[in-house]
């Protein structure tokens, strides 16, 4: 047999336990064929010698967004600021910049962390004023919340009294019953109906920026949690879009996407048959393969813990009567997420809070009780909270925990206050998760946190927050536990256990060339390993000058 490409004198970590290790691996076609000895004797197109360098199965991470980060990378980045000053300092240089020549056109900033300025509320006069007299839109890096200016606010017909709230969220009012620019949740969509549908060139161009960045970080597999409806959508074409991008090369990591439930619309059956929902969102033939193809549909049942919009049982720490809210009434969410369970879909139900975590079982339960299993898994996304007693039934249904390690680091003590001791033990699990025998993948909800694999392999590990306090140790990984959630347990999560996530004769040849493995520097340097190429399907997607 003539191969395409032999790699050798690596160090390949393949996750099988057959053969731990191995110097060499051969690739035809995308697949690996022959490891060691047998890879070697091969007659080959290409062979790169790799100087002992450590190579991973390539990272998956299985809760990101990609459209969001792309456009993120194409907005005013705010992602830094810790003081007020520097957040209007940074918006004027960012306005500057840009040398916009429209007067009337949104400004847009991103990746704003309000936990790191102690939740002070930037002044919308202020805002006004650095803006000269443009509206400004100001992401939150959590994705529950936005600020506006006055001038913004005036635009989508927000006035200073507010006399109603919009269902499932809240247009924020100060001590005078002024509006202060912040939105929650639902109260987003006001701001989202004025700009949105994003045109389809931005959405080309986020695709293009976000999976350029992902493969120059080791991913080659990323699900998107939420694409074509919702607040997280960008577009009713979103899904589309992915396709096109795939189409013109743009594309450089595996793609699973998550269509919003918005996106499913109920499909007539016969009589006797359940209700069924089905999509409407921009699906084309072609759909499905190894490098895109559509995952579980995507329902958001409650917002988040910084927010304190998450739903939980007990109420929020210092916030007396405060449980948080379900985004929907849960009557209403049961019916249509059963509806779409009845039409063939996995779930991928966020749920951050554990009351929101109870519904969802509720659920989940209740659809396989009805239809079956899936065979891509169903699954909570984030499940922040997960009381003891929740452990055994996420276990027995075989839900996945897909929980974010990143957001320790990012933000556990801020969602340390706001949990209170007590659930700060239940909450970020991992070692629980694994010890009941569920698949844990690796994510990082990117961008809401910077989303490098490696800093989530280190978290997953240290756990240490961004005050540098220790959060919730019991459930700390060693470091191989932590690089198989990247690799075989995202696989496993994503319901692609057979097709990658170890390097073995017959899977993807999807690979991580690394400076060193994980485990041969001290923890806290893991992020800091150099990525020196990454192959997707035995063709490099990234690549050093060293390699
Ligand atoms: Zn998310």
């Amino acid at each position: 047999m003539r191969v395409d490409l032999v790699l050798e004198n690596g160090r390949f970590f393949t996750g099988d336990a057959r053969m731990p290790t191995t110097a060499a691996v051969a690739v035809l076609g995308n697949r690996i064929v022959a490891r060691g000895e047998d890879a070697l004797a091969l007659e080959t197109a290409e062979r790169i010698d790799l100087r002992g360098r450590a190579v991973l199965p390539g990272f998956n991470d299985v809760h990101s967004h990609s459209v969001w980060f792309g456009t993120t990378l194409m907005e005013i980045d705010l992602s830094h600021v810790r003081a007020l000053d520097e957040l209007y300092a940074a918006i004027e240089q960012g306005i500057r910049q840009r040398a916009n020549p429209n007067p009337d056109e949104w400004i847009v900033a991103s990746g704003y962390n309000p936990a790191l300025l102690q939740w002070q509320v930037p002044d919308r006069d202020v805002l006004d004023r650095v803006c000269g007299g443009r509206p400004l839109w100001i992401k939150f890096s959590s994705g529950h919340a936005c600020q506006l200016n006055g001038v913004a606010l005036a635009r989508i017909g927000v006035r200073d009294r507010v006399d109603s709230q919009p269902e499932g969220g809240r247009i924020v009012t100060d001590e005078t019953g002024r509006a202060t620019g912040v939105l929650e949740e639902q109260a987003m969509s006001l701001v989202r109906d004025e700009l949105l549908p994003a045109p389809i060139a931005t959405i080309d161009r986020a695709l293009e920026l976000a999976t350029a960045k992902y493969a120059e970080q080791g991913l080659t597999s990323v699900t998107d949690a939420g694409v074509a409806a919702g607040w997280i959508g960008n577009a009713p074409g979103e899904l589309e879009g992915y396709q096109r991008a795939l189409e013109r090369g743009a594309l450089r990591t595996r793609m699973q996407v998550m269509p919003e439930i918005g996106t499913l619309g109920l499909l007539p059956g016969h009589a006797d048959e359940p209700a069924r929902r089905g999509l409407s969102g921009g699906l084309r033939t072609g759909w499905g393969d190894d490098r895109l193809q559509l995952g579980p549909v995507k329902v958001f049942t409650d917002g988040s813990i910084l927010g304190r919009t998450a739903a939980i049982e007990e109420e929020y720490e210092n916030c007396p009567g405060n449980h948080g809210y379900l985004q929907e009434d849960a009557d209403t969410l049961r019916s249509k997420v059963l509806e779409a369970y009845a039409g063939g879909w996995s779930l991928a139900l966020h749920a951050v809070g554990d009351s929101a975590l109870d519904l969802a079982l509720d659920i989940i339960e209740e659809g396989i009780g009805r239809f079956g299993r899936r065979a891509v898994p169903n699954r909570v996304e984030h499940g922040v909270v997960v009381r003891p007693d929740q452990i055994e039934r996420l276990a027995r249904l075989q839900v996945v925990c897909v929980v974010q390690s990143s957001f320790i680091p990012a933000f556990g003590a801020s969602v340390a206050g706001a949990l209170g001791e007590k659930r700060v033990g239940w909450s970020i699990r991992a070692r629980t998760l694994l010890d009941a025998g569920l698949p844990l993948p690796l994510s990082s909800d990117r961008p809401v946190t910077a989303g490098l694999p490696l800093a989530g392999i280190q978290a997953y590990v240290e756990r240490i927050t961004e005050e540098g306090g220790a959060y919730n140790e019991s459930e700390r990984l060693s470091v191989d536990e932590a690089v198989h959630c990247a690799t075989v347990g995202s696989a496993e999560a994503t319901g692609q256990q057979h097709r990658k996530g170890r390097l073995i004769e017959g899977q993807l040849a999807d690979m991580v060339v690394l400076e060193e493995h994980p485990a041969e520097v001290p923890v806290s340097d893991i992020h800091a390993i150099p990525v020196l190429a990454t192959l997707l399907g035995g063709a490099f997607t990234h690549r050093t000058e060293q390699i």
